[in-house]
């Protein structure tokens, strides 16, 4: 049997060194507890960043798993599958879209979004591709989405990207009417920012990028890969406001931890694509489909979305009371079940200390600790959770 210490020297050994990982091991995990090689348990306030909405082992995915794999896996896009069509009925009854299509992760939802908004702003004037982004946005690490993710350290190593690129400042109107012209053919923004440091668009700088849009012939893009499917407690974090996009793109949380990405669209946008624009051979199978149309159907349940704006305002109000009795807490933000809590001080340090004593929790942007629990967290949780902060606050 393999100590946890020589699985680790194995570890560092084995992978390109990508990630810093803390030097533990998870072997199984059960709705919002994680459990590592050495039996120590873990209350989980990651989820898999945002992924694991219903919770680790989740007994309804499992059974669904199981049955599908006794049918069938795989097909390829050369076929329908009933799966894939189940799902895609439910994801555009969920909202403003029309027509889907499957991919296998969020990186690959923005390159294919991108690739849509190219053909389509380059069939009106060839020099309709530029693409808005905002600063402190993150759209994934592929060679398209990762020209539209703003921080420099992750685009910089790999030299030029996808040309005509314009960023400017999020939640800044002005601004981006400076930037969006008659080139652009596309504004890519995150309703709530994730990674940059869950900073929420205030609902004026939607609506005002979608009348640029309107102006200017571009299609509005909204990366709802982090922030949909239930974390707010609407489907869709851009249901609070009155703005619907053209394209959404959606990933994370969508199959409980199976790959599947997806880009909704309108039947406009989707009327200028044809066979062999763009396709995937994984994408849209049966197995990773038919959990995910078991799980997005429950992360539509009216009842889910109540218990998680009720668990998003404990959370809250737990972590306003944070802020009042800790003068490092600077603020907090975010909506439902996707709070950050920006830091005076060390974040690496107070996520590190979280750990020792027990909660998982991920950082965001340069000094913010976020808070992303499965969607079925119970106030106990949240109890459990604030409390480890506050100490690891004090020990860091
Ligand atoms: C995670 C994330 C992505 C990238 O998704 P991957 O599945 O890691 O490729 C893109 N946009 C946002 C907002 C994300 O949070």
């Amino acid at each position: 049997m393999d100590t946890t210490s020589t699985l680790l020297a194995e570890a560092e050994r084995l992978f390109v060194p990508t990630y810093k990982r803390p030097p533990i091991v998870l072997t199984h995990g059960r709705g919002v507890e994680v459990w590592d090689s050495q039996g120590r348990r873990y209350l989980d306030f990651t989820a898999g960043i945002a992924v694991n909405a219903l919770g680790h082992a989740d007994p309804i995915s499992q059974q669904v798993l199981a049955e599908q794999a006794s049918k069938l896996t795989h097909v390829s896009n050369l076929y329908w599958n009933v799966p894939a069509i189940e799902l895609a009925r439910l994801l555009v009854d969920s909202c403003f879209a029309e027509r889907v299509f499957f991919c296998n992760s969020g990186a690959e939802a923005v390159e294919g979004a991108l690739k849509f908004a190219r053909k389509i702003g380059l069939r009106r004037d060839p020099n309709k591709y530029a693409i808005v982004a905002f600063e402190h946005g993150f759209h994934g690490r592929t060679a398209g989405a990762l020209a539209v993710t703003h921080k420099p350290a992750y685009r910089e190593p790999f030299g030029p990207l996808l040309p005509g690129v314009r960023f400017t400042p999020f939640n800044d109107l002005a601004a981006a009417e400076r930037v969006i012209d008659a080139d652009v053919c596309a504004v890519i923004v995150e309703p709530i920012q994730g990674e940059g440091g869950i900073t929420p668009a205030s609902d004026a700088f939607l609506e005002g990028l979608r009348a640029l849009c309107d102006r200017h012939q571009a299609l509005l893009i909204f990366d709802e890969i982090q922030c949909g499917g239930g974390r707010t407690g609407k489907v869709w974090a851009h249901q609070w406001s009155a703005v619907t996009p053209d394209i959404m793109v959606a990933a994370k949380p969508l199959a409980n931890g199976l790959p599947l990405g997806a880009i909704l669209t309108t039947a406009a946008v989707a009327e200028h694509l044809q066979p062999g624009d763009h396709g995937s051979t994984f994408a849209g199978g049966p197995l990773v489909c038919a959990v995910g149309a078991s799980v997005f159907r429950r992360l539509c349940d009216p009842a889910l979305l109540e218990h998680v704006r009720a668990m998003g305002d404990e959370l809250r109000a737990r972590l306003g009371e944070l802020q009042q009795h800790d003068a490092r807490v600077r603020e907090v933000r975010g909506r439902g079940l996707m709070q950050g809590i920006q830091v005076a001080g060390d974040v690496a340090a107070v996520r590190a200390a979280a750990q020792e004593a027990g909660l998982l929790v991920v950082t965001a942007g340069e000094d913010v600790i976020r808070l992303v629990p499965p969607l079925i967290v119970q106030r106990e949780h949240i109890d459990e959770a604030v409390s480890v902060l506050r100490h690891a606050l004090e020990a860091a």
